[in-house]
């Protein structure tokens, strides 16, 4: 007779279709030989996790949602070389295969295919869990400095690569201009980035008071309201006339996606990390591109991954360049999961990133 060995479960929280979320058992993953299983210890939510709800990619039944989390190597892969079971990690939302074209062309975030380095609560169980599975471990785990606590370190997943992209593809000069449209944490962190790769005016726009009073603090020079008028006029004023060197969409709506294509001056760069979750066409304003001369160049990114840069990113927090968790404005133990997730959708409560702890 075959010995009878319990599947062992934990808790995740899942998407169980369009609309409705719960919490949900299901056996603790095992890896494969260049894989790794990992015990969470702390999670993000995040605004793309309430998209995919509503429904922006598409149906999924029961998959497990979350990309944004830390914790301890729990089984490691035999052929997973330099880490071992116990070790504080993190792992970025986007995990490529490290070995396709588009990963050895150079754009891991779309291994196999466009947007295909997304694999957490896309196309496999996401991280909102008891533990995770990480495929290629070996290149998308990334060692947590000891200095580090987790909640610091769970902002490198993606908060910091997606907003610092934001603002490193901008390729503003040392001392220009650039704006960044949309303070929501990308922004935010589009923001500090600003200042740490040396921007010389940093205009942030947003309108929520919060959100306003940390872009000032995270090295915002102005603030512009775009419901006190046209945010596109006020940057012009501010720069002469000239407009910004680079733009930054952090939304991911038609209205800022123009608003960067016109507040950016020729020459500029409009560098679009915004989720846009609805409608088939994105539209142009035909003029104010140089009715398609301008020189002005549209550029897109998706939260880079990968050791190498997380373990800069956690270099930044480490040595006190930027200070994440000043985003961190609610936190819930994750048996409140629901409840968080619910407050993030509504955007209630002046939320802006809700801490899981397990
Ligand atoms: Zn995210
Ligand atoms: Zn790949």
């Amino acid at each position: 007779m075959p010995t009878l060995t319990a599947v062992r479960t934990m808790k995740t929280f899942v998407m169980k279709r369009i609309g409705e979320v719960g919490v949900m058992e299901k056996p603790i993953p095992s890896p494969g030989p260049e894989d790794a299983v990992i015990k969470t210890t702390a999670a993000l939510i995040c605004t793309s996790d309430a998209h995919t709800v509503g429904g922006a990619i598409g149906e999924r039944e029961n998959i497990t949602l979350g990309h944004e989390a830390v914790g301890v190597i729990y089984k490691l892969g035999a052929a997973v070389k330099g880490f071992k079971e116990g070790d504080r990690v993190a792992v970025n939302a986007i995990t490529p295969c490290w070995r396709c074209a588009n990963c050895q062309r150079g754009f891991p975030s779309q291994c196999g295919q466009m947007l295909g380095g997304w694999k957490f609560a896309n196309v496999k169980d996401g991280n909102m869990a008891e533990y995770f599975h990480v495929n290629a471990a070996q290149a998308n785990l990334a060692p947590i400095p000891k200095a580090l606590k987790d909640e610091q370190a769970v902002y490198a997943c993606d908060m910091m690569s997606t907003g610092f992209i934001g603002t490193e593809r901008a390729a503003v000069p040392v001392g220009g201009s650039i704006a960044i449209f949309g303070q929501g944490p990308v922004g935010l962190m589009s923001t500090a980035a600003a200042r740490i790769l040396g921007a010389g005016l940093i205009i942030a726009v947003e309108t929520v008071p919060k959100r306003q009073e940390l872009a000032r603090r995270y090295g915002a020079d102005a603030v512009v309201d775009f419901r006190k008028g046209d945010p596109v006029k006020a940057i012009l004023e501010l720069t002469g006339g000239l407009g910004v060197d680079g733009a930054v969409e952090a939304l991911g709506s038609q209205a800022t996606f123009e608003a960067c294509v016109r507040a950016t001056r020729p020459g500029g760069v409009i560098s679009n990390v915004g989720y846009h979750g609805k409608g088939d066409f994105l539209e142009l304003p035909r003029l104010d591109w140089g009715v398609g001369m301008g020189d002005k160049t549209i550029r897109t990114a998706l939260c880079p991954g990968g050791s190498e840069r997380m373990g800069r990113l956690l270099r930044l927090i480490e040595k006190g360049r930027v200070d994440p968790t000043l985003m961190t404005t609610h936190r819930f133990p994750f048996a409140k999961i629901e409840t968080a997730f619910q407050l993030m959708r509504g955007k209630a409560d002046g939320i802006i990133k809700p801490l899981i702890e397990f």
